[in-house]
């Protein structure tokens, strides 16, 4: 007879022991990689840089691949007085347990494991394959981890069916809230160009922040697109505007405003970035604008993954979770473009990166009963293949 979800509590505290700041892995994934291996997984560490990560398969009768996405690595701890018990030390009171990384994302790491374990004492033969991907690189550059390790599935010739990341993606309790895409992120910047010159003799001089005022107060207010269904309207901000030279009486040669765009599936970066364009037009500017894409959109239309997800938690918490592709970016879109139906789906997000980061021990129980449904629903009837 098992202990509640005992096992799962353990594990978690055995990785919040680990300090692993980005991109540390600390251990975490050796841990988790014995675990996968007496249940019969494949084992393959797969370091690029400085970054671990882990991919694990293990295969039963032919059907379609399930794999659990996520990362080992944290967010520094920041101020170490503003913490009532240590960062990297696991501690329990009341009903939560605390440490740097319990919510995002050990918590649901631990969860991941326990349930595959359960799943597998249960169902040793089920349908398809199970695999794990875990990287040290989610919270950093997340250039060396999920993107590489995605790469070189690609080239083993291997397609994710069905993926569930485990960010703490739920408003109040793990089962509330399933994401099921994520808006893009493009930063830019724009370099307005002037003459500088002397402020008491402005005819002399081109003021590049004066030049900067209506058309930035323009693009500040603009709407770029209405968003649909899944998605909000895309959004523009400043994120920070410099010129001047320090002197308060020379007038700058050029401005330099950076700006981000989280943006829906209804624009591309190439049109937002032709849009900017077209307003700045009539205003006569010299510029030079650059971007990069920090992250491409996804989003996972309602199907067999989402509808599993949906009936797990409908099952487990008694409540239909609410969609969502609101938050930052996250790992899911490395996976998506595989083809994949990926969602996240983790415990509350409500102390994610703060001090005191905590999780609820019962979410922890019920993201494993979950987890555990869901890969029921998904292995255990061929017609999902
Ligand atoms: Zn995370």
């Amino acid at each position: 007879m098992h202990k509640p979800y005992s096992e799962t509590i353990e594990l978690a505290k055995a990785l919040i022991q680990c300090p692993s700041v980005t991109p540390n892995d600390a251990n975490c994934q050796a841990i988790l990689a014995k675990r996968l291996e007496k249940l019969g997984f494949s084992i393959y560490s797969l370091p690029f840089g400085d970054v671990q990560n882990l991919w694990a398969i293990r295969s039963s009768l032919p059907g379609p691949l399930f794999v659990f996405a996520g990362h080992t690595d944290v967010v520094p701890a920041g101020n170490l007085n503003d913490w009532a018990t240590p960062p990297f030390t696991p501690s329990i009171n009341g009903e939560y347990l605390y440490g740097r990384g319990a919510a995002d994302m050990k918590g649901s790491l631990a969860a991941m494991i326990t349930a595959t374990e359960r799943f597998i004492e249960h169902f040793p033969n089920s349908h398809g394959s199970i695999g794990f991907l875990i990287t040290s690189d989610e919270e950093g550059l997340a250039e060396n981890g999920t993107v590489k390790v995605v790469e070189y599935l690609k080239n083993q010739g291997i397609k994710i069916n069905y993926c569930i990341v485990g960010e703490p993606t739920a408003r109040d309790q793990a089962g509330d809230t399933i994401k099921n895409g994520r808006r893009g992120s493009l930063n830019g910047i724009l370099k307005i160009l002037g003459k500088q010159g002397h402020v008491a003799y402005p005819e002399k001089a081109d003021n590049p922040i004066h030049r900067a005022l209506l058309p930035l107060n323009e693009l500040s207010h603009h709407v770029w697109d209405q968003g649909n269904e899944f998605f909000p309207p895309t959004t523009f901000q400043i994120a920070n505007i410099n010129a001047g030279t320090g002197a308060t009486n020379v007038i700058p040669a050029a401005l330099e405003c950076q700006f981000n765009f989280r943006f829906n599936t209804e624009v591309t970066p190439e049109i937002l970035i032709e849009k900017i364009k077209n307003l700045l037009q009539p205003y006569g500017l010299q510029y030079a604008l650059n971007y990069t894409v920090s992250g491409y959109p996804f989003l996972t239309e309602p199907g067999v993954l989402l509808s599993a997800c949906t009936e797990a938690c409908e099952a487990i918490v008694n409540s239909t979770p609410a969609l969502s592709t609101n938050g930052g970016t996250s790992d899911a879109r490395f996976i998506a473009p595989m083809g994949t139906e990926v969602v996240e789906l983790g415990p509350c997000n409500a102390t994610i990166h703060c001090t005191n980061e905590s999780v609820k021990i019962s979410e922890l129980s019920s993201l494993t009963k979950i987890y555990e449904r869901v890969l029921q629903l998904l292995l255990l009837a061929k017609e999902n293949e």
